[in-house]
C-alpha cells in the first residue's frame, strides 16, 4: 500500500505526501478495474476523482471505443485475456500487458466483469495477494462480505474482499438504513419495477412487455438482509421496457408513528437521497434523468436515490416511491469500500464526506 517515491521540486497534486530527506511516501491506495463496461468505467472515473487513491489501470477484453475513449483519457490499459495482448495491438490501442500485469501492481482490484464472471476471476486475485471487490451480480457467498456505506462500513474496515451489493439493494439500503435509525422497522415490503436493460444494451428485453420475476419473493429482499440481517423485508419485481432507472414502491410498517415532515427530515441527513417533487415536474424517470444531465455531471449520473415527497403516511405505517439510477448509484459505494478495506480511513461518515464531495453529490430542491 505504501509507495516511495524519489523527492522531486514540483509539489504533488495528488495523495498524502511525509517528506523525510530526499525520499517521500506517498500512501495513495493503488487500484486496478477489471471490466470497463457500464459500472467499471464509472468506478474507473470516480477512483481518478480520489486525492488518496491512484487508478493503475483498467483491464478490458476488446480493443473497441471504451478502450479508446480510455486511452484518451490517460488511463493505462491491460488485457483481460491471459494469453496476450495481440486483439489490441492488431487495433493499435497502445496496452501496458495483460490482468496479470495489473494485479502485481495494485493493492485492490474491483471486478466490474458480468456476472458469474467474477467468480472466476478470484483465483486470480488469490494468486496475486491483492484486495478485491466484486460487484452485485456475484453471489454473497464470493467474499462473505456484502457492502453498503451506511449500513456496514465498520464491517468492512481492513477486509480482504467484499461485494458492493446490486443497484436495487443499494437503493432499498439507502432509503431504508435512516428509516430503521430514526423509527426502527417492523416490516417492509417493496416491489421493484425493473428497468430491462441499460441504455447500451441492444440484445437484452423486453422490449414491448412488463415481465415477472419468476421467483417470488424476489431474491432482492435476501440481498438486503446480507447487509442487514434482522431486517424483517420481502421484496416482488417485474421488469419494465425502459432502459432509465428502476423504480420501488417501498411499503414500510415503523416502530413508531411519523409525519411525512419528519420522515423527510430523517432522510435529509444522507446525501445519497435526495427528495424530488412531481409538483416540480419530476414525475417520472425521464424528467430525473433529463435533470441529472442538466447538472452537467460525468455520463449524466444520479448517484443520489431520489425519493418522491408525495407519500402516503398513516401512523407507523409508511408507503413512497423512489427511482434509482441503476448505472451509477453504486459508485460512490464502492470508492468507500476501497477506503475502508484498505484502511485509509476509519470513520464511515469521514469517507462518505469525502467520495460525496468529489462526485459532487448532495442535492437539494
Ligand atoms: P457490462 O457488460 O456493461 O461490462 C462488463 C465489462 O467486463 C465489459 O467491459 C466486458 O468487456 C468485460 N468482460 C467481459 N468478459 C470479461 C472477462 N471474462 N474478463 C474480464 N472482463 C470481461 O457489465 P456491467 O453492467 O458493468 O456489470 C458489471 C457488474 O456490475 C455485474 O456484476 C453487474 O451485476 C453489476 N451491476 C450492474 C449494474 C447495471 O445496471 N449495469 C448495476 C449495479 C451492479
Amino acid at each position: 500500500m505504501i509507495k516511495l517515491k524519489k523527492c522531486s521540486s514540483d509539489l504533488p497534486t495528488k495523495g498524502f505526501y511525509l517528506f523525510d530527506g530526499n525520499i517521500q511516501l506517498s500512501l495513495m491506495v493503488r487500484v486496478g478495474v477489471n471490466g470497463y463496461g457500464v459500472i467499471g468505467r464509472r468506478i474507473a472515473y470516480a477512483v481518478s476523482k480520489q486525492d488518496d487513491m491512484e487508478l493503475v489501470g483498467i483491464a478490458k477484453g476488446h480493443p473497441d471505443y471504451k478502450a479508446k475513449l480510455a486511452s484518451a483519457k490517460g488511463f493505462k490499459i491491460y488485457s483481460s485475456d491471459l494469453s496476450g495482448t495481440g486483439a489490441f495491438d492488431r487495433a493499435g490501442v497502445v496496452v501496458s500487458g495483460t490482468i496479470d500485469d495489473l494485479l502485481q501492481n495494485v493493492d485492490i482490484i474491483v471486478d466490474c466483469t458480468p456476472e458469474g464472471i467474477g467468480e472466476k476471476n478470484k483465483p486470480l486475485y488469490e494468486k496475486a495477494g491483492c484486495r478485491a471487490i466484486w460487484q452485485g451480480g456475484e453471489e454473497h457467498s464470493i467474499s462473505g462480505l456484502s457492502f453498503n456505506a451506511y449500513a456496514n462500513y465498520g464491517q468492512a474496515f481492513g477486509a480482504r474482499y467484499a461485494r458492493v451489493v446490486s443497484c436495487n439493494t443499494t437503493g432499498l439500503l439507502r432509503t431504508l438504513f435512516p428509516l430503521k435509525a430514526a423509527f426502527g422497522i417492523k416490516s417492509v415490503n417493496a416491489f421493484l419495477v425493473r428497468r430491462a436493460a441499460d441504455p447500451s444494451e441492444t440484445k437484452k428485453g423486453p422490449i414491448n412487455a412488463l415481465e415477472l420475476e419468476k421467483q417470488m419473493p424476489s431474491h432482492h429482499g435476501d440481498d438486503v438482509k446480507t447487509v442487514i440481517p434482522e431486517l424483517n423485508i420481502s421484496t416482488t419485481a417485474i421488469k419494465a421496457s425502459t432502459t432509465l432507472m428502476h423504480i420501488h414502491h417501498v411499503t414500510v410498517e415503523l416502530g413508531s408513528g411519523a409525519t411525512s415532515d419528519e420522515l423527510l427530515d430523517a432522510w435529509s441527513g444522507y446525501r445519497r437521497i435526495v427528495a424530488v417533487s412531481a409538483r416540480d415536474g419530476l414525475a417520472s424517470t425521464a424528467h430525473l434523468m433529463d435533470m441529472a444531465r442538466d447538472m452537467g455531471r460525468g455520463m449524466g449520473d444520479l448517484y443520489e436515490i431520489a425519493v418522491w415527497k408525495e407519500m402516503l403516511v398513516d401512523g407507523s405505517r409508511l408507503e413512497y416511491m423512489q427511482a434509482v439510477h441503476q448505472e451509477s448509484d453504486v459508485v460512490p459505494e464502492n470508492v468507500d469500500a476501497i477506503r475502508a478495506m484498505c484502511s485509509i480511513e476509519k470513520d464511515a461518515a469521514k469517507s462518505i464526506e469525502k467520495t460525496d464531495r468529489s462526485l459532487g453529490i448532495g442535492l437539494s430542491l
